[in-house]
């Protein structure tokens, strides 16, 4: 079984030397357990936190334990009820060929067996960052017809997914991207009204010609800078969901913003973490399919090939190497 082990916490970027690549034999199956073999990893901003051992919503990994991450496998063997060999789990399987599902609180959720959906769209529109778009931008963000909402890293997985819910909403949408090729892909395949790069040295003035109106809704993904100026274009009494700041994840200095906004337009401004919704996955996930299957919502994963290369692979979402979601192939399914 190869593992990716944490050995050091990562100052700055993710270097493969911060972790060691060992092979360890399988462990016997207690009962209760099943095994697992991976087949697909979901690469998360959030992997750079968990690494890290900062302030944060779960445990970080400690130093000589298999790294954390969301994945998908097919049950191999099993000593447990819950599941028999050939389904298909959902859960934390780990930087690992193998992982143990138990029958405990990490216990792995089985997907259906006819399932309409691909495997690696499970992890993405369907998934834990469809989940994401949809409670943070219906839930915190509230979006009325002809609103103005902005999504920032807005070809990623969870930033493409709220673009396209709003649409669906009826809002008029605007996206923050990297570079010409993705700005195309937000309003030529996505159906966004306008795209603004900020790669672009005149991005400031691209946000203030897409916003006439200003902004009702900022679903904030990026933080520092383009929060900022984002911040600085909402409407009286805006809301604005904040889901991630990834600018600031590889620094260890806290990104500073001026927050007279937020006091002088009332923005109600709410953190918020996928799980928070937990209870309540099953409506988010069910809505995404169906959007899907109707071909109101489109996806894009960028699926990269190896379990060995993940720590290099997860480079690409600080990059903006991915469109969509993120994922390494660990195996065939
Ligand atoms: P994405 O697929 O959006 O990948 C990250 C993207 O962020 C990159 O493709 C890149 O796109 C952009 N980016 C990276 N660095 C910067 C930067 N310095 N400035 C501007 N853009 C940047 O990842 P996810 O969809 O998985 O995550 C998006 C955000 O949502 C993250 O902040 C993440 O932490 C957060 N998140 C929060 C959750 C929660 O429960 N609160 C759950 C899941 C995700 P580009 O080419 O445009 O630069």
């Amino acid at each position: 079984n190869r593992q990716y082990r944490l050995k050091t916490r990562p100052v700055g970027r993710i270097e493969t030397t911060d972790f060691d690549f060992v092979t360890e034999p399988l462990s016997e199956l207690e009962p209760g357990q099943a095994r697992v073999r991976v087949l697909y990893l979901s690469l998360d901003p959030t992997n750079r936190i968990w690494m890290s051992d900062m302030d944060q919503y779960m445990p970080p990994v400690e130093i000589g334990a298999v790294m954390r991450g969301g994945g998908i496998g097919v049950v191999v063997d099993s000593n447990s009820s819950r599941y028999e060999p050939g389904n298909y789990v959902l859960g934390l399987t780990g930087w690992q060929d193998y992982c143990i599902a138990d029958e405990g609180e990490n216990a792995m959720t089985v997907l259906p067996a006819d399932l309409p959906i691909p495997l690696p769209t499970m992890m993405g529109a369907c998934g834990m960052t469809g989940v994401t778009a949809y409670f943070g931008l219906l839930e915190l963000g509230r979006p009325k017809p002809g609103e103005t909402v902005l999504v920032s890293a807005a070809a990623g997985a969870v930033g493409s997914v709220v673009g396209q819910i709003a649409k669906i909403q009826g809002c008029r949408v605007v996206g923050i991207a990297g570079g010409p090729d993705k700005c195309r892909y937000l309003v030529d395949e996505l159906g966004f009204d306008e795209a603004v790069d900020y790669k672009r040295d005149d991005w400031r003035e691209q946000l203030a010609a897409a916003t006439p109106d200003g902004i009702d809704v900022n679903f904030e993904n990026v933080g520092g800078e383009i929060m900022e100026a984002v911040m600085a274009r909402m409407n009286l009494f805006g809301r604005m969901p904040l889901c991630g700041m990834i600018s600031g994840y590889n620094s260890s200095e806290p990104a500073r913003a001026d927050f007279s906004p937020i006091l002088m337009r009332r923005i109600e401004v709410r953190g918020f973490i996928v799980t928070d919704f937990m209870e309540r996955f099953a409506e988010a996930t069910q809505q995404l399919a169906l959007w899907l299957l109707e071909g109101k919502l489109r996806h894009q994963e960028t699926i990269i090939e190896g379990l060995e290369n993940a720590p290099t692979a997860v480079n690409l979402l600080f990059d903006g190497g991915n469109i969509g979601k993120l994922i390494v192939k660990v195996a065939d399914a």
